[in-house]
Order: C-alpha cells, then structure tokens, then sequence
C-alpha cells in the first residue's frame, strides 16, 4: 500500500528503511578523497616513532652544561632520516636537523639561533639556559601503535587521508559508489544549447540536481531528458532502472494528464512506498523501491521542488547507503518573523548571515512561486518551519539545509 501525504518525518524514515548500505571495496589512498571510509585505520607504529627533534641545531646531554661547559665540539652531523647517531664523550653534541631523530645520549637540544659554530666547535650565548627535553617530541607522546586513529563512517577530507597515512597502507577501504542515473521528463524542457520554441523550458532540474550531488562526491553515471511519453517513459526509465542503484526522476508526478511518471514506474516493478509529502515545496514526491537494492525518487519538476527534495532527501539517503557518521542539520535563528498558514511543512529558503559579534541568522528569501529558481542563487539554503504553527516570530531557531 502506498502510503499518502507523509510528514518529512515519516518520508525520511521510509526512505531510510528501503536504503541498502553499499558494499565497501578498497581503493587507493590518493583518489580516496570525498569518500566515506568503511574500515578502522589503526596506527601502523608510536606517533612520532622516535624521539624526534623539532629544531635545526645541537643536541648534547644536559648534564654537561649543567656542568658549565659552554663550547661543545661537534662529534657528527645527523639529517632527518638518518640512523641516530650516539655522543661519543662528555662535551660532544651532535648537529641534528628538524626531523631527525634524536642522538643517543643526548638528552636537549640549542637551536642553531642561539650558538655560534666555528672549526667543528659549537659555543652556546651565554645568556641561553637549555633545559632536558627542550625540542624533542618524544617517542608515543602522541598516541601509541594499535592506537583508532580513525573509525568507520569517517568521511575522508584532507586532514582525515592525512591522518590515514598513518595506517601504513597504500589503499583504503571506502563505500563503493551506488551507480546514480537522473532523468528529466517533460515535452516542453530543452537544453541549454539547443533551440527553444515559444513554449519551450530550458531543462534546469536535471543539471542542479547533478551539481547538488557532485558537490558532495557522488557522481552521476546518465542523465536523459525524457519526453511525456508513456512509451518511451516506460522504455527508457527501464533501461535506466537496469543500470543503476538509484533513479532520480523530476517531473510528471502530479496529478496532470501528462504525469505518466508513478504509472510507469509502477508497471516497471517499482514498488510505490509514498506520495505526496505535506511540505510546500516539494508536496507531490513520490518515493519507490525496486528489490532490495533500487530506490527511485521522482521529485515534482517545479526547479525550487525538486532541488529542495534533492537536499532534504536524497542526499541523506546517499550518505546513509555509504555508511557515513549521521550528521545533524545545523540549527539557525530567523532574523525576521515569518508567517505561514498552509496545513504543511514549509522549506524556506533563506541567507545565512553573520552579525558583527559572532553569530549568525537566517535571512529568509521566499521565492514567488516553486517555479522561481532564479531566486535561489543568492541564498545560502533553506530552513525547515514544522507543519502546525502559523507564526514564527524572530529568533525562532530551525534546522538549516545547505544547497
Ligand atoms: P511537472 O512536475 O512536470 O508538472 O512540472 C512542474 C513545472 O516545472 C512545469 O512548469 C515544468 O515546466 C517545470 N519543469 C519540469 N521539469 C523541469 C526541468 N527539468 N527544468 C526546469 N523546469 C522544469
Ligand atoms: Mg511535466
């Protein structure tokens, strides 16, 4: 039974429930960035793994300046890399770099600022107090070997490969991609390029709903636009259906005539799971499974609809099926009052603004009509206002969502 006129509640949750989580496959380090890891990266040795020094300089044991010797003759020179090297006799130091490790026997290092070097003998200012353990970053002091330096469910940014390094292995295990394909529906949509008659629509939908999943490293394996035609709807979502995990359709799915787009899906062996959500925009999606690995969304074709289902649906539906960490919404406060009486939901789009002391509010920036995307390109996202309450007075804080 399909269910009618959800809540944002009830669609995320079946949408939720019908989302198979990817199987994980390895890949290397390099081109594992934006992914979501699907192993714990434990540390390959102690961090740092020696006792490392942290400047250019000497390093001597400080027991010898305790014991006022102010000129040090230099027994070696030691780079970051190199075995360390061992003081031979009370007085001698060693040169070492920033990264080497440290001399054995030696116990404090002078930076190569504070002493004068002259015929292999290194003299310290007088006014220089070294104290044991200065610049050395000691063995473990970060963390131990076996230490979680990662877990599952981390999605992978700079600093995360960085630390995944680490691990000591040259690839990664991560979620592997769930095969995405878009198809736009409608007879009067055109792409950009192509020419438009008097009644023709540039297609949008099926570019912003790409861009919105680009940006948070999904790619997209086919777009088609596709015509309001039951025939070639039916043929083409069908060859789509076979080569993807998930379909997103825009367009169609009203209550017009020419919104072929549940019908076929249905007769294509689509399972309906829900129509129609009580949100404004967006209140005709429809959601669908097919087996136990196909999910379709067919998002209304209106362009603030279907980016702002993209948004609050899909992509929390793709994050799942990768396993990553479950985010929550940021939370932001109307700068302003907002009223709005429709029995539904309501996703305002609005500027995020930051005040001179710090701290942020949301500008709401309502569009006309779903139909007027132009609007968008200033706002930042949109705030989520519950279903059951008219008024929202200033201040009123709401669950943001980033285009
Ligand atoms: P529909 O959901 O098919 O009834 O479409 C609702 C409105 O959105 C109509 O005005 C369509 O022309 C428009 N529309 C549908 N698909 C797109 C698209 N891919 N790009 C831009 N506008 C669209
Ligand atoms: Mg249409």
């Amino acid at each position: 039974m399909t269910r009618q006129r959800v809540s944002i509640r009830e669609a995320l949750e079946l949408i939720m429930d019908a989302m198979p989580l990817q199987p994980a496959e390895r890949v290397p380090l390099f081109s594992a960035v934006g992914r979501t890891l699907r192993e714990t990266i434990m540390a390959e040795r102690d961090q740092p793994p020696f006792d490392r020094v942290t400047m250019d300089g000497i390093a001597l044991a400080h027991r010898d300046w305790a014991a006022g010797t102010r000129s040090f003759r230099v027994a070696g020179t030691q780079g970051a890399g190199a075995a360390p090297l061992a003081l031979d006799a009370p007085g001698a130091c060693i040169e070492v770099m920033t990264g080497s490790a440290l001399p054995a026997g030696a116990d404090c290092i002078v930076p190569v600022e504070r002493l004068s070097l002259e015929d292999g003998v290194a003299s310290i200012e007088a006014a220089y107090e070294p104290r044991p353990g200065t610049s050395i970053h000691r063995r473990g002091s970060d963390y131990r070997q076996g230490a979680v330096l990662l877990a599952p469910g981390a999605r992978l940014g700079a600093a995360q490969i960085a630390v995944a390094t680490l691990g000591g292995s040259a690839d990664i295990a991560v979620s592997r991609q769930p095969r995405i394909a878009i198809a736009s529906t409608g007879d009067e949509l055109v792409p950009p390029g192509a020419a438009v008659g008097p009644a023709s629509i540039r297609a949008s939908n099926d570019r912003a709903i790409e861009a919105a999943l680009r940006l948070r490293g999904h790619p997209v394996e086919a777009c088609a636009l596709l015509p309001d035609d039951p025939a070639v709807l039916r043929s083409e979502l069908g060859r789509m259906l076979e080569g993807c995990e998930v379909l997103i359709v825009s367009g169609g799915v009203s209550m017009g005539q020419y919104d072929h787009v549940p019908a076929t899906l249905t007769a294509l062996g689509v399972e309906p799971v829900f129509h129609k959500v009580t949100q404004r925009p967006g209140l005709p999606l429809w959601f669908g499974r097919k087996g136990a690995d196909k999910v379709v969304f067919a998002l209304p074709g209106n362009p603030v609809s279907s980016l702002v289902c993209t948004v609050r649906y899909v992509l929390p539906a793709l994050a799942q099926a990768l396993g990553a960490r479950a985010e929550q919404p940021r939370r932001v406060a109307l700068a302003e009052a907002v009223e709005f009486r429709p029995d539904l939901s309501y996703l305002l789009p609005v500027v995020v603004m930051w005040r001179p002391d710090g701290t942020y509010h949301a500008v709401p920036r309502p569009t006309n009509t779903s139909g007027d995307f132009v609007a968008l390109a200033g706002t930042d996202g949109f705030v989520e206002l519950p279903r059951g309450q008219d008024l929202f007075p200033a201040g009123y804080v709401a669950p943001f969502f980033r285009w």
